[in-house]
């Protein structure tokens, strides 16, 4: 059972915020003077904290999660609280709404990713399950000894990993394109390692480090030029900015539900029809199947071929309303907003002294990411975080994930700022101001 997504979704979950963004931005002839920390940031409670000694907690951790808004948590309340039932099997009214709502969510993921039909959309729990699904279908089906899988060196280790495991199970040999001194994706080396034996290319869309906003709509055509798949891990774009496969022309996209406003537990994978129509199941049981004999089954149309079990129904329904949430917002809105406070954030921190930010600088890509990985010259990163929560200012340190990267650079870790459209300038003037004053501190007592 599916249900068109319609405006009014939209409008019905955020009718304030849809119109108050649209009323802001006719006020002002440039979309980045729309404040949307001063809209946003009553639907999240959870930011309004005071941290310690009477200090407001600052999250600057966006890129390892996103903070939920409430109309999130109300959907979920609501579905626990109204419609909880176990979906497509159950002939009752509960059964019914569970199965309508869940199935309305992966309509909502279609629209916001521009997929053609909600049957390419496989639910998961996160991005990681997406591309081991991808892994161990397609790539066990397809690739023999000596097919390359090209990868990049920043890659998120999930997807690095899958791709070892693959390697053990096929014989097929992965290969890694470089970086520019500017920590950018080396196209030149890219091409260089894209041949006939190209199998599959999967890279990140935004690298969660170097904070890099890669190609993809130039690579897809000399990936497919070359033979090969191409598999984008959008995990940090779909937060930030507008992400429509067809405009990428990627084959398959994958994304965490976490990362842009909704539950945890929940993420999905979208690939075109005609490529999950050819994969095999990835896990066997309920749901997944048509037919069951003692010895043999028969699979269930797509997608659910690919969801075996009862599924995280409520989280499905919480992830919709993010997404229903986010374009409320527009997510053109949220990339011109986060542009300036990226802006405003490289030029506080490149005043430090001996401190150095990973990846491009917004003049040499005004795209890249709202977020700075960076190291200071003799000072431990986790020192630096630790010291700073003790401020009540959450950020990451550590490899982030991406510990390839990080000996890329000769460097073991960095510490992490990333921000999301809740954040305020007078948050990042505030970070800027600890971190000097720690660096400050750890200089004269490390
Ligand atoms: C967070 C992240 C992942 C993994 O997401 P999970 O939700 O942990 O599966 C993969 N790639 C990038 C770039 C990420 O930021």
């Amino acid at each position: 059972m599916t249900i068109a997504p319609t405006a009014t979704d939209v409008a019905a979950i955020t009718p304030d915020l849809a119109e108050a963004a649209a009323t802001a931005e006719m006020a002002s002839s440039d979309a980045s003077e729309v404040d949307l920390a001063a809209l946003t940031r009553p639907d999240f409670p959870l930011l309004s904290q005071i941290a310690c000694l009477g200090q407001p907690l600052i999250y600057l951790d966006y890129a390892a999660t996103s903070q939920k808004p409430r109309q999130v948590l109300e959907a979920l309340q609501h579905y626990y609280g109204h419609d909880n039932a176990n979906v497509h099997r159950g002939a009752h009214q509960l059964s019914a709404r569970a199965t309508e709502g869940f199935e309305h969510a992966r309509d909502k993921v279609a629209t916001f990713v521009g997929a053609s039909s909600a049957r390419e959309i496989v639910y998961t729990r996160n991005a990681s399950e997406a591309i081991n699904l991808v892994a161990r279908t397609w790539g066990e089906t397809n690739l023999r000894p000596g097919d390359e899988v090209l990868l990049t060196v920043m890659e998120h280790h999930s997807n690095l990993v899958p791709w070892q495991l693959l390697a053990a199970r096929t014989g097929c040999v992965l290969r890694h394109a470089g970086l520019t001194d500017s920590g950018e994706l080396d196209l030149e080396d890219f091409r260089s390692k894209l041949s006939e034996r190209t199998r599959l290319v999967s890279l990140v869309h935004v690298s969660n480090t170097l904070g890099c906003l890669n190609p993809i709509a130039e690579l897809a055509p000399l990936v497919h030029g070359a033979g090969a798949l191409l598999l984008v891990d959008a995990c940090q774009s779909l937060p930030h900015q507008r992400v429509n496969v067809a405009e990428l022309g990627c084959d398959f996209l994958v994304g965490s539900s976490h990362k842009f406003c909704g539950p945890t537990g929940m993420g999905f994978l979208w690939a075109r029809e005609a490529l999950l129509e050819a994969m095999p199941p990835f896990l066997g049981g309920g749901e997944m199947i048509q037919d069951v004999g003692l010895d043999t089954s028969t699979w269930a149309d797509l997608p659910h071929t690919f969801e075996a079990g009862t599924p995280a129904i409520g989280e499905a329904i919480g992830m919709g309303a993010a997404i229903d949430y986010l374009q409320a917002i527009g997510m053109e809105r949220i990339h011109a907003w986060e542009q300036r406070l990226t802006r405003q954030l490289f030029a506080r921190l490149q005043a430090i002294e001996g401190l150095t930010i990973l990846g491009p600088t917004p003049e040499q890509q005004p795209d890249r990411a709202a977020l700075a990985a960076f190291h200071v010259e003799g000072l431990h990163a986790n020192d630096l975080a630790a010291l700073l929560d003790s401020a009540g200012i959450c950020i990451r340190s550590g490899h982030h994930c991406t510990q390839p990267l990080h000996r890329h650079y000769g460097l073991s870790g960095t510490a992490r700022a990333s921000l999301g459209f809740t954040t305020t300038p007078a948050e990042i003037d505030r970070f800027a101001e600890e971190l000097q004053s720690t660096i400050g501190f750890l200089r004269e007592h490390g």
